[in-house]
């Protein structure tokens, strides 16, 4: 946040927030107010698994949820039920999977004191779930998360933790796996561990945490009294398949398993969307790009390009990696406009002028858009510190564009 806030504070940055590109503005209106424009808009979407029973009640993307406990305003109305059940069950083990269960299984009370939004610190004061199922369709050596969050999780006071000693087994190919990749290492060490140091039987008040290896979802089973809620999921046990060096995929092996629960959060991946006039892979769930420059289409020929286009984030490589990650990948994009300017690729600026912030703002106001700048945010941001300050928790968000727009024109 500091570095977003001495970025948009420089002189030569104009914030406009509450503006949503493909409604408030095209990106072709953007492209001929700018000579360059860089999407940088992420992953609003979740990947689907494409099985029967995906859109029971109960069922959620992780995404969904995040956004619900995160009070985002477009997920506050998610409203899961965590009272008509002890199980929820989440499918994947990256490290939204690893979120989203730590903000099951923590204590309320640690929680209380973290920026989660209110309506789900409620929720979640009153959930009854007490197991939660981490299911990965792969093994121990090959799990998506990383050791900070892993350890984040199996730190929890007073929880147990539930892993299958066979399922740390490892063949030559996972040994090779590890060698060479340390993030792997250090996560397959510390289930290791894990699942040696738990106690055998969890005691009567403790919360669960089971994680769950070689197995994929195969469909969901409803609650079948008409409901339409989800009462479990049909799994399918797999095994691990070489497909390639330091590669293994997961196959299934024909036999099957039910896990009876009344919670599914899907956390899969993410999938960003498009914008009309955009080229995007629907495939991939990404802008066609070389090193940020995006291409006419997906056939990948680089002499095909939208000129003064860019992308990066997400939305460039498909969803993953962590902050750092992204720092690198917003170093490229900009090193391709410099390049492309320095190469008159880009039409000069004294030459072809373009209208540009002047323009947008005249465009957003003839279409009644609120443009927020970015003292306006700050004004956000004091005041959902200032609420926070009143409950002992570093910031109360607000959670609907009225309160936001209020506060911001106050
Ligand atoms: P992810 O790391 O890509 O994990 C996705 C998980 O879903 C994997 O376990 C994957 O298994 C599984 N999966 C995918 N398709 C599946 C299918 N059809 N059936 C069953 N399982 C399937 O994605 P993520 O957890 O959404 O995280 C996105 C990125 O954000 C990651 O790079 C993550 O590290 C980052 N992130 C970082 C933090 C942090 O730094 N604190 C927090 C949250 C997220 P396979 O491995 O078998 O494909």
């Amino acid at each position: 946040m500091n570095q977003f806030s001495k970025a948009a504070q420089h002189e030569r940055c104009s914030f406009f927030g509450n503006v949503t590109l493909g409604s408030s503005v095209s990106l072709s209106e953007l492209r001929e107010l700018y000579h360059v424009v860089v999407l940088a808009y992420g992953a609003e979407s979740d990947r689907a698994l494409g099985i029967p029973g995906e859109y029971l009640s109960g069922i959620h993307s992780a995404r969904e949820f995040v956004w619900w406990y995160n009070g985002h305003p477009d997920g506050k109305n998610l409203s899961p039920d965590l009272k008509s059940t002890d199980t929820a069950v989440i499918l994947g083990q990256g490290n939204v999977a690893l979120d989203v269960a730590r903000i099951l299984l923590q204590s309320t009370s640690v929680l209380a004191k973290t920026d989660i939004a209110s309506h789900a610190l409620e929720a979640l004061e009153q959930s009854s779930i007490r197991k939660v199922y981490l299911v990965g369709r792969r093994g121990p050596a090959q799990a998506a998360c990383t050791a900070k969050e892993l350890r984040e999780i199996l730190g929890i006071k007073d929880l147990y933790i539930h892993i299958n000693e066979v399922d740390l087994h490892k063949s030559p190919e996972d040994e090779e796996v590890l060698k060479n990749n340390r993030i792997h290492r250090r996560v397959y060490e510390l289930l290791s561990k894990a699942a040696t140091s738990a106690p055998s039987h969890p005691s009567s008040s403790q919360r669960e945490l089971h994680f769950v290896f070689f197995r994929k979802p195969d469909r969901f089973l409803d609650s079948g009294e008409g409901s339409g809620r989800v009462a479990g999921v049909h799994f399918e046990k797999t095994m691990l398949k070489a497909v390639g060096p330091g590669k293994q995929i997961a196959v299934g092996t024909g036999s099957y398993e039910d896990l009876d629960c009344g919670l599914v959060l899907k956390s899969i991946g993410y999938k960003s969307v498009s914008v009309d006039g955009l080229p995007f892979d629907n495939e991939k769930g990404v802008v066609p790009n070389i090193k940020g420059r995006v291409l006419a289409d997906t056939s990948g020929d680089p002499t095909q390009l939208e000129k003064g286009l860019y992308v990066c984030g997400w939305l460039k490589r498909g969803p993953t990696g962590i902050i750092a990650t992204n720092l690198y990948c917003a170093e490229e994009t900009v090193a391709s406009i410099s390049e492309d300017v320095h190469q008159g690729e880009i039409a000069s600026t004294s030459t072809f002028p373009k209208p540009g912030r002047q323009g947008l703002l005249q465009l957003l106001d003839s279409r009644d858009v609120r443009a927020v700048p970015f003292s306006a945010w700050e004004k956000i941001d004091s005041e959902e510190r200032r609420l926070g300050s009143l409950r002992s928790k570093p910031r109360e968000k607000l959670t609907t564009y009225e309160n936001l727009l209020k506060v911001a024109t106050e």
